[in-house]
């Protein structure tokens, strides 16, 4: 369905980026990753596309809280790939404290990559959808895009702050071929949240499964993940024609946990 398109996925070394990347490569997308990581794993990742889905893999190590290397990837992706025809901004971070003790660099450090580097992105990319009337706008929003938990401010604050994104860019670009549309994911098993778990468990003193079943349960309905594959899929169906009036939504993935 998507041989011949250009993918980028920011954060795809691990977790719902690397699932999106393998999920878009398997429709026939050539796909550049970004993201940190052991540059041997990586390198071992990005053949592992190429030899399984018969694409062209690409990697940018830019680092996405600094502009400059922003604009670098994109230079990249327009001159190897000839422009970005799907942009999946994915690349996220976590802390977690209380507003009155939330660092201030974590706050400018989860800003800036949750919410500032899709604006980088997006603007960086509009050009060329624009001039060939198509293009995918994905954002990996969250549950909390929508709701808040305590102890996260930076990164509720990010999450809104992609939806609104989302929303003017779909706004902007809605008489074109051009759609923009957010995810937004319950809980899902990656190292992300890996940390919360074993944080959580530490805390309460209790084996790390436990502490993972009590996280989903909190807040899912149905007292379970969501795979990094789920995510994929659904990225997939974004970019798909039956999605092509599909613009400015969030879709959740979450297990129920935002009907309540
Ligand atoms: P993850 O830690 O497995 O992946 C994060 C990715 O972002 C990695 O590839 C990492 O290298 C990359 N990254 C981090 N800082 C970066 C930077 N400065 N520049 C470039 N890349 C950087 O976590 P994940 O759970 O797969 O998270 C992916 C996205 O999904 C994030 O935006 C996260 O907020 C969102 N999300 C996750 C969950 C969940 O439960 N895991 C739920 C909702 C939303």
């Amino acid at each position: 369905m998507l041989k011949g398109k250009h993918a980028l996925v920011t954060g795809s070394t691990s977790g719902i980026g690397l699932a999106m990347a393998k999920a878009l490569a398997g429709q026939g997308a050539n796909v550049m990753l970004n993201g940190f990581g052991d540059a041997g794993e990586i390198e071992q990742i990005r053949l592992g596309i190429e030899k399984e889905f018969g694409v062209k893999a690409l990697y940018s190590g830019a680092d996405l809280s600094k502009p400059d290397e922003i604009e670098e990837m994109m230079k990249m992706a327009a001159d190897d790939f000839g422009g970005v025809d799907i942009l999946i901004n994915n690349a996220g971070i976590q802390y977690t404290a209380l507003v009155e003790d939330f660092p201030v660099e974590k706050w400018d450090a989860i800003i800036a990559i949750n919410l500032t580097s899709a604006y980088h992105t997006t603007r960086l990319a509009l050009p060329h959808m624009k001039k060939q009337n198509w293009g995918r706008i994905v954002n990996t929003a969250s549950a909390h895009g929508l709701v808040a938990s305590p102890q996260k401010a930076a990164y509720v604050a990010a999450k809104h702050g992609i939806i609104g994104l989302t929303k003017v860019v779909a706004l902007e670009t809605a008489e074109t071929g051009i759609t923009a549309n957010s995810i937004c994911p319950g809980w899902v098993r990656t190292e992300l949240v890996e940390k919360q778990i074993k944080a959580r468990a530490e805390e309460n003193n209790i084996p790390v499964e436990e502490a993972a079943k009590n996280l989903v349960s909190d807040k899912h309905p149905s007292k379970t993940f969501v795979t990094p594959e789920q995510i994929g899929q659904t990225a997939v169906f974004l970019c798909s024609p039956a999605a092509d009036q599909m613009t400015g939504t969030s879709i959740s993935v979450d297990g129920g946990w935002t009907a309540q």
